[in-house]
């Protein structure tokens, strides 16, 4: 089941586009599953579940963090995170250049935009996140690469809404680039689009889209 739903979402993607697994609450077996069936990226949202299913798995794994990462919580995963999706504050960014400093790591990350209706969602909102690139205050990280945007549309069956969401947070990530204060190269991720709303994603142009339940199932 997990290998055909995987070759499913696969062949729905263009090629541009990187397929996180979102394997959150699952048990290993599954995980390994979908690494049997040649998967290698996969997001969780706990730290230490995350670092648990790690010891277990496959090295070659690329292990992201998708959700939102309490400061205290950092040094679980900081040995061996690939990618950290949701960074929601200039105090997280700190403990994340604190702790991979020590690790002797350089610790690729995306910044969180918050562009759903939702009051409770975590995140800078569209304006902010110009000013924290504008600041020069990223780039004072230097065990910290900051490779992009993540975000998460409201849940809705609104597909209009949906969509300007999206386009909301390319336009924010197209503004950062044309300010210059990051580099091509090195800025080009862009983290948005999940089992419901990935096809809406990538047409506004998300190249990273984080599936969970589609891949592995509903959890409860
Ligand atoms: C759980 C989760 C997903 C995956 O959600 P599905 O609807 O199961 O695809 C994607 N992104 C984040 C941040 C999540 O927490």
């Amino acid at each position: 089941m997990i290998a055909e739903n995987l070759k499913r979402i696969k062949a729905s993607l263009p090629d541009e586009v990187t397929l996180v697994a979102v394997s959150k609450t699952k048990p290993v077996e599954m995980l390994q599953e979908a690494y049997d069936a040649g998967q290698r990226i996969f997001g969780e949202n706990r730290p230490q579940e995350m670092r648990d299913k790690q010891a277990q798995l496959p090295d070659d794994i690329a292990w992201h963090m998708i959700g939102h990462l309490q400061t205290n919580k950092v040094k679980y995963i900081i040995d061996f995170v690939d990618l950290i999706h949701a960074v929601d504050s200039l105090k997280l960014l700190e403990e994340i250049d604190k702790r991979a400093a020590k690790a002797d790591r350089i610790v690729d990350c995306l910044i969180q935009v918050h562009i759903a209706q939702e009051q409770s969602k975590f995140g800078f909102d569209t304006a902010e996140v110009q000013a924290l690139f504008a600041s020069g205050k990223l780039a004072e990280f230097e065990h910290v690469k900051i490779r992009g945007l993540m975000g998460m549309a409201t849940f809705t069956s609104d597909k209009d809404q949906v969509r300007m969401e999206f386009d909301k947070l390319k336009n924010s990530f197209d503004l950062i680039l044309e300010s210059k204060s990051v580099k091509t190269q090195v800025f080009n991720i862009l983290s948005m689009g999940m089992s419901g709303d990935y096809s809406i994603a990538i047409a506004a142009g998300s190249n990273m889209v984080r599936i969970g339940s589609s891949i592995f199932g509903s959890r409860n």
